[in-house]
């Protein structure tokens, strides 16, 4: 019984590549109880090995996570397994838009203590206790409402390459961060506006909105799905669309537009530019925004000093790396002070004082 990805990412590429099937890439999650998240891991890796399915999924004690994708002339079969699962019968997958057969390269199932590292101790709050969920159509009239503070639950390098209009978007690094920051922000207004969230897909809002409720906020709203969702519905429906920019994903095709608008500028020469660059020296994987130009003078580095490594032959940079971590974790990462244009997002306070004068 084979239980883990036994395939490297450069021969499965070329396994995809040999099918010549097109593979629709999604996204769900779903809190629930999960009382032996090994034994629902395995049994899932089982199931979804023999279907070509390839992502990241987190289980835990308190549901799952995934990102995936899998050959399109598979998805009923997909289907059918996961609704022969109580609490996943039914359940919302965002479909990205944008399709890319390689987005992802392996099958990672992981047990974790959490499904989203939120740094939150759910012990103290009641977790169930949550915001009102609404579609793309109530959305687009809440954000309009002067009473409304709406605020991105991302990332700095999620909203800076896309947010909706008039969106406070917290310059932080991590989800922890951005609560307390907009809590003290907006604590003379837990009562008299209304709190309107979003994320990529809407699972950073299953908490955040329950933990604002209980920090006193009385209006708390979040987007039913996030942005992905918000997408399809409106196309579906021919909603006027109020998110500007890319949706950054954490896959390998990293983001998906949304609108044709260029927000971000590349952080080496300040030119609109909207694409992420992982810096090609293995010790260093910043992730950053490169232009086109950049790319090629800088060869897909974030540094001339990262450029001179990345140039050594390959014995002489791991002879360098040795003692220092692994840097893979290229998602903590997105700032340096050396990067002359990167953006400073904290515009916190901008939609407030915009109605008081
Ligand atoms: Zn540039
Ligand atoms: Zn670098």
């Amino acid at each position: 019984m084979q239980l883990y990805n036994k395939l490297s990412a450069k021969e499965r590429a070329v396994l995809i590549e040999k099918a010549g099937k097109d593979r629709l890439t999604l996204s769900f999650y779903q809190y629930a109880k999960i009382n032996n998240p090994q034994e629902f891991r395995d049994q899932l890796f089982l199931v979804w090995d023999t279907l070509d399915v390839l992502g990241r999924i987190y289980v835990a004690n308190e549901g799952i996570n995934g990102q995936l994708s899998l050959p399109a002339d598979r998805f009923q079969e997909f289907k059918s397994h996961l609704d022969t699962i109580d609490f996943l019968k039914d359940i919302r997958l965002n479909i990205a838009i944008e399709q890319d057969n390689m987005s992802f390269l392996k099958l990672k199932v992981k047990v974790r203590n959490k499904i989203v590292a939120d740094g939150l101790n759910d012990d103290t709050f009641d977790v169930t206790n949550k915001g009102v969920h609404v579609g793309a159509e109530k959305f687009n009239e809440l954000i309009e409402d002067n009473d409304t503070v709406l605020v991105d639950m991302r990332n700095h390098y999620e909203s800076e390459i896309g947010h909706f209009k008039n969106a406070v978007t917290p310059d932080v690094d991590t989800f922890r961060e951005s609560l307390d920051i907009i809590e003290e922000d907006l604590k003379e207004h837990k009562e008299d506006k209304n709190l309107v969230m979003y994320c990529t897909g809407g699972i950073r809002c299953e908490k955040a909105s329950a933990y604002f409720k209980h920090k006193g906020f009385k209006n708390v709203f979040q987007l039913e799905g996030g942005i992905i969702e918000y997408t399809r519905q409106i196309k579906e429906n021919e909603l006027e669309n109020k998110f500007i920019g890319k949706n950054f994903v954490f896959d390998d095709r990293r983001a998906e537009k949304i609108s044709d608008d260029v927000i971000a500028q590349c952080h080496q020469c300040g030119k609109p530019a909207d694409v992420h660059t992982n810096c090609a020296n293995d010790a260093c994987h910043l992730l950053f925004i490169q232009c086109d130009e950049c790319k090629v003078e800088m060869d897909n580095c974030c540094s001339t000093n990262c450029q001179d490594i990345n140039a050594l032959p390959y014995e002489e940079q791991k002879a360098l790396r040795k003692g220092q971590g692994n840097s893979n974790d290229i998602f903590k990462k997105g700032r340096a002070d050396y990067l002359p244009f990167k953006k400073d997002l904290r515009n916190i306070y901008d939609s407030l004082k915009k109605d008081k004068s």
